[in-house]
């Protein structure tokens, strides 16, 4: 898709918060710093539309994108970051599990790991916890321009085992740095809407 329009619609934390268009939405999850900011910027084509994380952990909304009219992005606070306490890790967790489970738009969850690394416990739980709610997963793994390309797959084997992926579940190679992966990214996107 090309984007021309983005709308930041509103910063939610509560159900009555969130919009009522009915239009299609896609959450992006993902620990804090793996460059999810960076993610939603390229796939709209923004320098800085979605806040470039300097204090991690610090959104604690839920921040709905309309992008061209057609659908939402909803930005999901970052996860396993160390300095949050309990009770705020509590706070994040009853709202995104309130999405989660209650929210007929949400048409899947993309959810960004780091392809250099293996993913955490933290990227596994959150992997986990959707799989338990039945919600179906586009793994994103970015920061590909940080390998050689002849070691991609062999990273991609250890993103697929240790997620435990879902056979249905697509992986997209991604940089924001050079835009690779775009095009898969928003044609996983719009097959979903
Ligand atoms: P967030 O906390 O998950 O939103 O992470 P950011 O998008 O703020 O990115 C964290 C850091 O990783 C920043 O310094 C980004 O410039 C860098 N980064 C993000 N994506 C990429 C990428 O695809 N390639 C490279 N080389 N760096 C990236």
């Amino acid at each position: 898709m090309k984007v021309h329009n983005v709308e930041m619609v509103i910063s939610a934390v509560r159900p009555d918060q969130y919009p009522e268009d009915g239009l299609p939405e896609f959450a992006l999850a993902g620990r804090s710093n793996v460059g999810k900011s960076s993610f939603i910027n390229r796939m709209i084509g923004r320098k800085a539309l979605a806040r470039i994380s300097s204090k991690p952990g610090k959104t604690q909304t839920l921040n709905f994108y309309k992008i061209e009219e057609q659908l939402f992005f909803v930005d999901v606070p970052g996860y396993g970051y160390a300095k949050v306490s309990k009770t705020e890790r509590e706070a994040w967790g009853k709202m995104i599990e309130r999405y989660i489970t209650g929210r007929e738009e949400l048409k899947a969850v993309v959810q960004i790991v780091d392809l250099r690394h293996p993913p955490t416990a933290d990227d596994c739980m959150m992997y986990d916890f959707l799989k338990h709610y039945n919600i179906p997963c586009i793994v994103i793994a970015t920061k590909a321009d940080k390998i050689p390309k002849g070691k991609w797959d062999k990273h991609k084997k250890v993103v697929k085992e240790t997620l435990n992926m879902d056979k249905n579940d697509p992986l997209v190679v991604f940089s924001s740095e050079k835009g690779l992966g775009f095009e898969e990214a928003w044609h996983l996107i719009e097959k979903k809407m």
